[in-house]
């Protein structure tokens, strides 16, 4: 069989509920959704860690961040482990990498099993980033979302058409502090976007973990994300819907750049003879609150965090206008791609191919609980450290609270608590059942599941209360 090819395509804090093809409430991606109706949309794919640098080390690794060492945004890749590019490059691929990469730079941690990269250093900027091809660092005039694609479309333009490729196109957008492109900044001015059903969460009934979080629309964003001065004379209830409003604007605004860039990615396999052999996917490393519990931000485990966006078109594997339910995991995509590419899994890898369910074979053994871990203790965001179990219907989650001795936290104990919610009775999470009798039980097998779960992915118990 003909090896295909790859185009991974990968943003940055892009919520599934932020796609049209998702159902979004709130938002219009046309570019996006064409993927979705060509291929597979799959619904329930979750990260293992909801914060960049370790979503991205899950990704290429495809193992959790206990083992790959990279736990918090302070700890950087060391680009000796192995990853789906380089095995990819060792069976005969062209690869490259152009956008974010966010796992530091220099020797040790730049990108490797490229042929070409051309990176954003760190976080990046929006206009006129700098951008380090190939170790060389240089100023590059334009928005990043379209230097981004350009670049990439140079790449693919001029690649040897004998053998695949790989190119992994990893847009900054739509991450803080949402700059949109000169052409989309005005656009939704004269619109009201609507407001998520939790934007006036209180946090009652809840762990404390949530109440302490400084990630609110109302009280936490800076100037720099807000870009003009809230008016005078409004009322606190006014002001969290002015702010909500200047800020889920920039944020779509920020995502009309990326929808475009795929779709001139998609029209160019057309126009070149390539749709039909070219796995092309779209994914976020991990979601993002969109007003959703009155935050931004993401790193809880609470679902619109928890929740990537993931679609998939391949035209010889998958028929068009698929949706899959079943559970996937971001460590489950460098084992799935070199599934498809016909290369062997390394046995460290610790994800597993989810190919088959792209024919709509599901395994009799597939995952139905996932285990989930944020390790960076109050920092940036005053988020407790955690760590839980999500099945198809009940998600626990611990607050060990506690740095735990990893880099990049900061060192300060919380009072450790649980929180238990029953997704069918309270998909949104606003209600802990965790001391209701009605659910010891409960509590008891998803304990019972949780420690399972850490025991098979190498991970160790903090002392639970
Ligand atoms: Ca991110």
């Amino acid at each position: 069989m003909k090896q295909p090819n790859i185009l991974f395509i990968l943003s940055d804090d892009h919520a599934a509920h932020a796609m049209s093809c998702y159902r979004s409430r709130i938002n219009r991606t046309p570019g996006l959704d064409r993927i979705a109706q060509d291929g597979m949309r799959f619904d329930n794919c979750f990260c293992t860690n909801s914060i960049c640098t370790p979503s991205r080390a899950a990704i290429l690794t495809g193992t959790y961040n206990h083992i790959n060492g990279v736990t918090t945004l302070a700890t950087m890749m060391d680009n000796r482990l192995q990853t789906f590019p380089k095995l990819l490059q060792a069976a005969g691929y062209q690869t490259a990498m152009v956008g974010k990469w966010h796992l530091g730079q220099g020797p040790a941690h730049e990108p490797t099993g490229f042929d070409y990269w051309c990176a954003l250093p760190g976080q990046g900027l929006y206009h006129d980033p700098e951008m380090i091809e190939m170790g060389q660092k240089k100023t590059v005039p334009g928005y990043v979302t379209d230097l981004i694609t350009d670049r990439s479309l140079d790449w693919l333009k001029q690649r040897d058409p004998e053998r695949p490729f790989c190119l992994l196109c990893h847009h900054k957008a739509p991450h803080r502090p949402w700059e949109p492109a000169a052409r989309h900044a005005g656009r939704l001015k004269y619109t009201t976007i609507a407001e998520p059903e939790t934007l006036y969460d209180t946090y009652r009934n809840r762990a404390r973990a949530a109440a302490a979080a400084t990630m609110r629309v109302d009280r936490d964003l800076h100037d720099r994300d807000l870009k003009e001065p809230v008016p005078d004379g409004l009322s606190d209830r006014e002001g969290k819907q002015w702010k909500y409003q200047r800020y889920i604007k920039d944020y779509l605004a920020c995502i009309a750049a990326v929808d475009e860039g795929v779709a001139r990615m998609l029209d160019y396999l057309d126009e070149a003879g390539l749709a039909e052999d070219t796995i092309v996917i779209y994914t976020s490393d991990q979601g993002f609150f969109l007003g959703d519990h009155g935050w931004y931000d993401k790193r809880f485990m609470y679902e619109e965090s928890l929740r990537m966006p993931f679609l998939i078109r391949y035209p010889r594997e998958i028929r068009p206008h698929s949706i899959s339910k079943d559970m996937i995991l971001n460590v489950d995509f460098a084992p799935t791609l070199l599934d498809l590419a016909g290369v062997d899994v390394p046995a460290e890898m610790q994800g597993r191919s989810f190919k088959p369910l792209m024919s709509g074979e599901v395994p009799e053994d597939w995952q139905t609980s996932m285990y989930y871990r944020y390790w960076m203790h109050l920092a940036d965001h005053n988020v407790y450290a955690h760590y839980g179990l999500r099945t198809l219907r009940y998600k626990l989650i611990y607050y060990y609270a506690d740095a735990a001795g990893q880099p990049g936290s900061i060192d300060e104990a919380r009072e450790p608590e649980w929180e238990l919610f029953d997704l069918e009775a309270d998909p949104q999470e606003m209600n802990n059942v965790y001391n209701d009798p009605a659910y010891v039980e409960v509590v008891s097998d998803l304990k019972d599941e949780l420690h399972r779960l850490q025991h098979q992915v190498g991970d160790t118990p903090c002392d639970e209360v």
